[in-house]
């Protein structure tokens, strides 16, 4: 596990070795002024419910592959959040959603190859008249319907994911 930071030996600007970690989340080169920030990558999940409770996810591929989750992933550039919820849906589910509503957001930190990523994750309240259509693909490997009452926190990923499922449910006044 390594923050991208520490794996920066040169500059990648002017190939110097004098580059060196600056604060807690850049990267500075004196040699020829180069400055870039790790900032934290938006990604969005989204809690979509119906009478048989909260749809899960199960992960496909690492990280945590086979751990439950929600729908959901990176923003990309120039992509709004309920745009990117949409995308996400539409290439892991193959359904589209009738409402998606914003209500909290968690930080999280995602291991891939071998580089730890920092994010936040943007939740969504989500409705589909379309949940008999869902068809799993891409980094999703199959879908469960779990009632609020019999979440097994244990059994979700990702610490961002858990507190979404947590806040929505204790938000709906349930438990
Ligand atoms: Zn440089």
């Amino acid at each position: 596990m390594k923050n991208p930071e520490i794996v920066f030996k040169f500059c990648p600007q002017c190939g110097s070795k004098s580059i060196a970690i600056r604060g807690s989340r850049s990267v500075y080169c004196p040699e020829c002024d180069f400055l870039y920030y790790f900032n934290a990558a938006a990604a969005v999940a989204a809690v979509i419910t119906s009478e048989r409770g909260m749809l899960l996810t199960v992960r496909a591929h690492d990280p945590q592959k086979g751990a439950l989750d929600l729908p959901g992933g990176f923003v990309e550039p120039g992509e709004t959040a309920e745009e990117s919820l949409r995308r996400e849906i539409r290439e892991e589910l193959g359904i589209e959603l009738k409402e998606a509503r914003y209500f909290a957001s968690f930080p999280n930190t995602y291991l891939y190859h071998g580089i730890t990523y920092t994010t936040l994750d943007f939740a969504f309240h989500c409705t589909t008249d379309q949940i008999d259509h869902i068809r799993p693909a891409d980094d999703v490997e199959s879908c469960v319907f779990v009632e609020f009452d019999r979440m097994e926190y244990s059994k979700i990923g990702f610490d961002s994911i858990r507190n979404i499922i947590r806040t929505f449910i204790i938000g709906a006044g349930i438990k």
